[in-house]
């Protein structure tokens, strides 16, 4: 049988975050219930594909622990009866700590979620402030220590190389992340992107990002540091055996899933077609969509599907699969990378081809952009 992940995107949130440029709205007052839509665009896809087996679902957002629990549970439900869902799926959630307690976090245990990705960013406060967090550093401990009692497998996100973080600040930090002993963790370096609050800071000329010397500095210690209990599997992604993400692992991979929600993007392969479907950005036009059936497919040429799995399966330590590549894109990755500059790096070490796979060396891994630019056409 054919399988495809699933993601569902809840876009609110108690309050915009000054970095954030997920599609997110504030909401302060009483949070909408969007169930019912999430329920029918389920059955759309169910008869636009057929019944799929599920390996991993992931409710992200915005803030999808602001939801609550019998919600998850319906929408879980919907996904047993309509599909086939695998023994061991993963079924992540991701938790803002100010939006939970103990028992908030058992109930979505009980509704099947088995794996919370927690959103900390920094364990120092001044930080927090300054990201706009709704949540301190006390919070996000406290969290952590309810969330050990019910789930195994818990990622924690966090972001360094803000502006002014000294390196010393960031060796503080990662020492309370690596205490944490928790089995997942994503670390960002903050990117200032347009149209958030700390880039309109910059736009004015107060605030100025981090040198990219330290940044870089930053990164590598966070390489050695972590590397003697983790696996650095993705750029921004260090995992202990056997707790690699599945459900990013599909998105880089080149599998197939589909996004339910506002904004939510899906591609799926049937036949000789990849299919590429968009959700629309509001609430309005996304409900309109879901009421008369319509899911906004459209197909995606083979090239720009390579071209996405290129940038994707790079980021990974194991690099590309050039049998997978080929079966997920229906493209030859000859035919989207200029091969004389392709030597040139192989030549140089700084991309390594072994056992048909193409990835980067450790060299390489620092320049991953830059590769990627040079490569790609
Ligand atoms: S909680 Fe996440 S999605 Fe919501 S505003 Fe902050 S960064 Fe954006």
């Amino acid at each position: 049988m054919k399988k495809f992940s699933i993601y569902l995107h809840f876009p609110f949130c108690l309050k915009k975050c000054n970095y954030c440029d997920f599609l997110s709205f504030p909401c302060p007052f009483e949070i909408e219930d969007l169930t019912d839509y999430y329920l029918k665009e389920l059955d759309l896809y169910f008869h636009k594909f057929g019944k799929r087996s599920v390996p991993s679902i992931y409710f992200g957002g915005g803030t999808p622990s602001l939801m609550k629990p019998v919600w998850v549970e319906r929408i879980l439900k919907k996904i047993y009866d309509l599909f086939d869902v695998i023994d061991n799926v993963e079924i992540t959630l991701e938790v803002n700590p100010k939006t939970v307690d103990g028992k908030k976090l058992y109930e979505f245990f009980r509704a099947g979620v088995n794996r919370l990705s927690v959103g900390i960013q920094s364990f120092d406060d001044e930080e927090l402030a300054f990201l706009g967090r709704v949540h301190n550093s006390l919070d996000a401990f406290h969290i952590l220590d309810m969330a050990n009692k019910y789930f195994k497998n818990i990622n924690a996100d966090f972001i360094y190389a803000l502006p002014n973080q000294s390196f010393e600040k960031w060796q503080n930090n990662l020492e309370k992340i690596k205490a944490l002993s928790l089995p997942h963790l994503s670390l960002y370096q903050l990117i200032i992107e347009p149209k958030t609050y700390l880039y309109s800071l910059c736009k004015k000329g107060k605030l100025k990002p981090i040198c990219e010397d330290i940044a870089l500095k930053m990164f590598k210690y966070t390489n050695s540091y972590l590397k003697s209990s983790f696996s650095h599997y993705e750029v921004s992604n260090y995992a202990q055996k056997g707790f690699e993400s599945f459900h990013n692992l599909n998105y880089w991979n080149g599998g197939d899933y589909i996004g339910i929600g506002l904004g939510a993007v899906g591609r799926i392969l049937e036949g000789n077609h990849i299919f590429a479907v968009e959700n629309p950005k509001n609430i309005v036009d996304w409900k309109l969509n879901i009421d008369r059936g319509c899911l906004p497919i459209k197909t995606l040429t083979k090239k720009s599907r390579a071209r996405e799995l290129l940038i994707m399966g790079l980021r990974k330590k194991s690099g590309i699969n050039l049998c997978e590549f080929k079966k997920n894109s229906l493209c030859d990755f000859n035919d989207i990378v200029d091969n004389v500059k392709l030597k040139k790096l192989l030549d140089e070490k700084f991309l390594i081809y072994s056992n048909n796979h193409i990835r980067l060396s450790v060299k390489g891994f620092y320049l991953l952009d830059a590769i990627i630019r040079e490569i790609i056409k």
